[in-house]
């Protein structure tokens, strides 16, 4: 080795600059992240958004705020150049959504930008043009108040970075839901979107958060939205919840605003589905929209590039003044709807108060409990270890779990082979509308309902994307889907695969869809639970990293919003034919995302267990 050849230099600011954006700037929504939330701080009260190219040729944001001054035009685009804060103490206490200073020129570093501003009504602006480099001296401009900011080819100059970009259209995804995430908590500010030519996101004005709400979820929804606020000292919270069965594996909304930034928080989210719990399935996950007001000094906002986390000074606390909010809110719902108000449809079948439930449900018999009805169960703390009541974290997959798990250890292999010619003489057992019990030559078996449906609907949806068509049925009257913008963008873009499935989906002006027929299989009850479903499930971003081949991505949506449910009562036969099915498949054991579909105790255990 030449080690006289290993020489240290500082590296020239041209490169240190792009080092530094690329910390911030990393994807086309982060640019737009940036641009719009200086258009909020500069008080704007409408803000125009145009996309070209998934904003790889073009981002622009235009607004009507405060503008600026030639002064400040010119300063903008320097590192850590800012209005917002003057002193380290500031930064304890920021209330705009910026306040860093990198932003405008950690974009300059990595596109061709220009910035049109003015300050006056008068319609005289002054503009700035940067490609990448040193910034020009600002030029006049005919502009009327506020700021207009394009940019061009982001990452021209950094070929690396665009070579590893997710696709366009995730991408144009990725950038639709930021603008709807952010349009959320700022009702006055009138959003506009136009992407590749199309609007295909107005929300005028409005009055009140849930008015926001409904123009970008829908009216529908909106109208099952509940309201919960609460205060604690230096802390408020309002959030507001749909009590009508929604959500279910995957909620359409978890969103966390905390002093009006789009944030995430662990503590949030299992401090309201804890609070759902004691009341509905277990595994039901509501969505909310949770708004936090808090002290600065609570929190620390200046522990993440993208201030995408923050942390809480209490984290703790946090979680009980949460969960208090909502499962008061919750009490006083269900009370009322027991009353038959019909406002608020109830979560379960049979309505009852609260307060009954959690007193009786250690007296009565497990029957009782059983008959009030499915959505309604409410499971014994320590009833049989399949119901665990510790929240486990989700278990994360490194690539495709399909290749992993192809070969199942052996001893499960012959459990399949001694039994695959007869499930159908087996009497199965349905436990908890959940599992299903099945006795076998030399033990049990339980078998989780929806992860071994999901297998079968997995390997299933390969097959049908191969041949193009699977078999459909039409209804009758379609069904109607309000969509989000977002929710939108995803069947269009994913319509090919919708169509291979069996679906036939129409636009229905808007953001809705029409839908005219399902896969033959799936009754019409389930047809608008199980599109959306498969809407939520392409929309998770993990969903994406654990099936990079987006044919296995569309099945395994499918697979799970196309499966029968946890809580869904089983006749014999479907038990049976659910069983003869799951052994006929490749990979049995697991379902798609690699958990388990089956548990085997064998009589060994059994006899161990009962000290025999
Ligand atoms: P930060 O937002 O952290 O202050 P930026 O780099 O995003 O840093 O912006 C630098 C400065 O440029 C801001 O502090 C603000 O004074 C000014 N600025 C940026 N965008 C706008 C806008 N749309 N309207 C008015 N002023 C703006
Ligand atoms: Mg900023």
């Amino acid at each position: 080795m030449q080690h006289n050849d290993v020489r240290i230099e500082v590296l020239p600011q041209s490169v240190v600059e792009k080092i530094a954006a690329g910390e911030v700037i990393d994807r086309p929504a982060s640019v737009l992240k940036e641009l719009i939330e200086n258009s909020i701080d500069a008080e704007a009260t409408k803000i125009d958004i145009v996309i070209e190219d998934s904003g790889f040729s073009l981002l622009q944001v235009s607004d009507n705020g405060i503008g600026m001054s030639r002064e400040n035009l010119s300063k903008s685009l320097l590192a850590h150049a800012t209005s917002k804060i003057r002193s380290m103490e500031d930064l304890f206490a920021v209330s705009t959504m910026g306040f860093r200073g990198e932003a405008l020129a950690s974009v300059a570093a990595v596109s061709r930008l220009t910035i049109a501003s003015s300050t006056l009504h008068d319609g005289l602006g002054q503009v700035v043009t940067c490609q990448g480099g040193a910034p020009k001296p600002p030029q006049p401009v005919s502009h009327v108040r506020g700021t207009s900011v394009a940019c061009r080819d982001l990452f021209f100059n950094v070929p690396a970075r665009k070579k590893f970009m997710k696709s366009r259209k995730s991408e144009r995804i990725a950038l639709l839901r930021l603008v709807e995430q952010l349009a959320i908590p700022f009702p006055a500010i009138h959003f506009t979107a136009v992407f590749e030519g199309k609007k295909v996101f107005e929300v005028p004005a409005a009055d009140t958060l849930v008015a926001r709400i409904s123009q970008v979820a829908g009216s529908n929804f909106a109208a099952t939205l509940t309201r919960a606020q609460g205060s604690t000292p230096g802390m408020e919270a309002t959030l507001f919840f749909p009590l009508s069965d929604d959500g279910g594996l995957r909620p359409r909304y978890q969103y966390l605003y905390v002093n009006l930034r789009r944030v995430d928080s662990e503590s949030v989210m299992y401090a309201v589905r804890e609070a759902f719990a004691k009341l509905v399935r277990r595994d039901y996950r509501p969505s909310y929209f949770c708004f936090i007001d808090v002290d600065p000094d609570q929190i620390d906002v200046n522990v993440h590039p993208t201030k995408q986390k923050i942390k809480f000074e209490k984290e703790r606390e946090l979680f009980g003044f949460i969960h208090g909010i909502v499962s008061r809110a919750l009490g006083a719902a269900l009370q009322t709807s027991s009353a038959h108000s019909p406002s608020m449809p109830p979560i379960s079948n049979t309505a009852h108060s609260i307060e009954a439930d959690l007193f009786e449900r250690t007296t009565k018999p497990y029957e009782e409990i059983r008959a009030t009805g499915p959505g309604s169960l409410v499971e014994e703390e320590n009833s049989v270890g399949l119901s665990d009541h510790t929240v486990l974290p989700f278990p994360t997959n490194v690539g495709d779990p399909e290749k992993d798990l192809d070969s199942p250890p052996d001893d499960r292999i012959q459990l399949a082979h001694d039994h695959a010619e007869q499930w159908s003489l087996i009497s199965c057992y349905q436990v908890h509308e959940t599992y299903i019990l099945a006795p076998i030559k030399n033990g049990i078996l339980l078998i989780d309902q929806h992860a071994a449906h999901e297998r079968i609907l997995f390997e299933q949806a390969l097959t049908d994307l191969e041949v193009g068509k699977a078999t459909s049925q039409q209804l009758l009257f379609p069904v109607i889907l309000q969509l989000s913008a977002t929710e939108k963008a995803v069947v269009e873009s994913a319509g090919a695969f919708f169509q291979s499935f069996g679906f036939d989906m129409q636009d229905f002006g808007g953001t809705t869809i029409s839908v005219s027929a399902i896969p033959a299989f799936m009754k019409n009850s389930d047809a608008e639970r199980s599109a959306r479903d498969m809407i939520h499930y392409l929309l998770e971003e993990k969903s994406v990293g654990a099936f990079p081949d987006p044919r296995k991505r569309f099945a395994a949506a499918f697979a799970c919003g196309a499966a029968i449910k946890a809580g869904q009562k089983l006749s014999q036969e479907e038990m049976n034919g659910l069983l003869n099915s799951l052994f006929s498949t490749h990979t049995p054991y697991t379902c798609p995302h690699g958990r388990p579909t089956v548990v085997r105790i064998s009589l060994d255990e059994l006899s161990r267990r009962f000290l025999r």
